[in-house]
């Protein structure tokens, strides 16, 4: 459900920033999102390709969306420290694509096991480039 409102907001976004780089077209955007946040990337580029043809600017964009890793930093030692290779079950590691913050419930620090850290990346969309002509 909710990849298509994102797929609409990132579309929009780049259309603002081409239009504020004095671009006409847009060729080509890239598409960031974490690791925790809960999308389907499939379902995300096929809402993408379906809604860029709403927009005049961005109906020939070609979006390249990557997944940025979760990335957390321990408060207590300053390790920090990936959700892969840590020990959970799977539906752990569904509950924590859901609601990053139930990651405090289930991981620990691997070097000195504090449950106490941040998470420094893998949430969150954004575009990391545009690219278009005038
Ligand atoms: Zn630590």
């Amino acid at each position: 459900m909710h990849e298509w409102a994102l797929a609409e907001s990132v579309i929009k976004t780049a259309v603002e920033h081409s239009g504020l780089k004095k671009l006409k077209k847009l060729k080509e955007a890239g598409v960031v999102f974490g690791e925790l946040q809960a999308i389907d990337k499939e379902i995300f580029i096929f809402a993408l390709d379906g809604l860029r043809g709403e927009h005049p600017a961005a109906k020939d964009c070609r979006f390249k969306v990557t997944v940025e890793p979760a990335v957390f930093r321990c408060k207590a030692c300053a390790k920090e420290f990936p959700l892969k290779g840590l020990k959970k079950t799977k539906d752990e590691a569904e509950f924590i694509h859901f609601v990053p913050e139930m990651a405090h419930t289930f991981l620990k620090c691997p070097r000195c096991k504090s449950p106490d850290f941040e998470i420094t990346a893998g949430r969150g969309v954004g575009l990391s480039y545009i690219k278009g002509s005038k």
